[in-house]
């Protein structure tokens, strides 16, 4: 896991490595940007990078270090994450060596998968909080020399999860630095941690991710088609965690059905647009008739560029044809009125809305955009 299988974050990258090369590195890291901008996988980067014995930025990929494969595996470089409590767990026990089996074979499952990919998104039932006893073993860990010629580097995952305890324990280890160690913290709830902690960080902030980083992911690291990852990077707002949360819907499969609303919207068959309102209101309640919608926008969007813009620009996932046709069937349609009235759909969507109503308005309002006249 090197710089490289860091998806974007180009300034991030480049002011670490900076930092590595002039030595200018700082005792502590504050990581912060949404979910799934790639904040661990940056400090698995920088984790990497300070304990190849070339003395980094770039990885030589033969030492010892850079021969662990498994960041979660290597000596030097520990996870700190929210763990369930312990049952009778009393200060100073091992916050893993406390847990149940079962959750023990959790949290091992989920740094495994965790280790294999940086963006994987780690999900233990009852693991609210990050433990007082997490930040005590980091601190008495710390305080052991490191394996090699590296440095110890903790890695406090959702740092914004640290209870009041927690975060007065890290607060006086960052206050006496100890040693070589570095302490990088992420964050996607900033506003979360306590002031005197992130003044004591050095910040950087990372940005959402451009869709063609998402598409590249998709394809790479996911093996998705390429019409479903572009639809999906279209989707995700700039997160490699909403990507992959989206890969288990069928995106292409709403785009056509979004085509099918429009096609029975505009030929006004009342019956079956009921029917297929229904259905998409019961399989998929408030979340699957936002993403609907999400979709259903994206497709007017691409209509309007085909229109007025021509073919480059839009989302080239195989049905051109369709769109082709729209457009040449409806020349004069008010595709920004359309486009409007998709996104107040969505913004209701959130709110206690009867779904079936509002997505019947919406099919009788696009009806009227769509066959409008264009006034001249
Ligand atoms: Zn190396």
């Amino acid at each position: 896991m090197s710089w490289a299988s860091v998806y974007g974050q180009e300034h991030a990258k480049s002011l670490l490595m900076r930092a590595i090369r002039n030595r200018q590195l700082a005792h502590a890291y504050l990581f912060w940007g949404i979910e799934g901008s790639g904040k661990d996988a940056l400090a698995f980067a920088l984790a990497r990078a300070v304990n190849c014995e070339s003395g980094g930025p770039e990885l030589c990929l033969e030492c010892t270090s850079c021969r662990i494969s498994d960041p979660l595996r290597h000596p030097n470089i520990h996870f700190v994450c929210p763990l369930p409590q312990g049952k009778n767990e009393k200060a100073g026990d091992d916050p893993v060596g406390v847990l149940s089996s079962e959750e023990l074979e959790t949290v091992k499952e989920q740094l495994r998968l965790k280790g294999a990919n940086p963006y994987h998104t780690i999900q233990i039932e009852r693991a609210q909080f990050i433990k007082l006893n997490s930040i005590r073993s980091l601190k008495r860990e710390s305080a052991l020399t490191e394996y090699g010629s590296g440095r110890n580097v903790f890695i406090i995952s959702n740092a914004d999860a640290m209870n009041e305890e927690a975060s007065n324990a890290l607060l006086k280890t960052l206050e006496e630095p100890p040693g070589k160690s570095l302490i990088i913290l992420t964050s996607s709830w900033k506003e979360r941690l306590r002031e005197t902690i992130v003044s004591r960080c050095q910040m950087i902030h990372l940005e959402p991710l451009p869709e063609s980083e998402i598409r590249r992911y998709l394809v790479e690291r996911e093996d998705a088609k390429e019409a479903n990852a572009e639809l999906i990077a279209v989707l995700s707002e700039g997160s490699i965690s909403a990507a992959r949360g989206l890969l288990r819907h069928d995106i292409l499969g709403m785009r056509s059905g979004a085509i099918g609303f429009l096609r029975l919207a505009l030929t006004n068959r009342r019956g079956a647009l009921m029917h297929a309102i229904e259905e998409t209101v019961v399989s998929g309640g408030k979340p699957g008739v936002e993403q609907f919608l999400r979709v259903l926008h994206q497709w007017l969007r691409d209509a309007l560029i085909l229109r007025d813009r021509g073919p480059e620009g839009i989302h080239d996932v195989g049905d051109r044809a369709d769109l082709e046709r729209f457009t040449q069937r409806f020349p004069e349609a008010d595709l920004i009125g359309a486009l409007n009235r998709v996104d107040r759909a969505i913004a209701l969507v959130g709110k206690n809305v009867y779904l079936s109503l509002l997505l019947t308005n919406l099919a009788i309002e696009l009806r009227a955009d769509l066959t409008a006249q264009r006034r001249s």
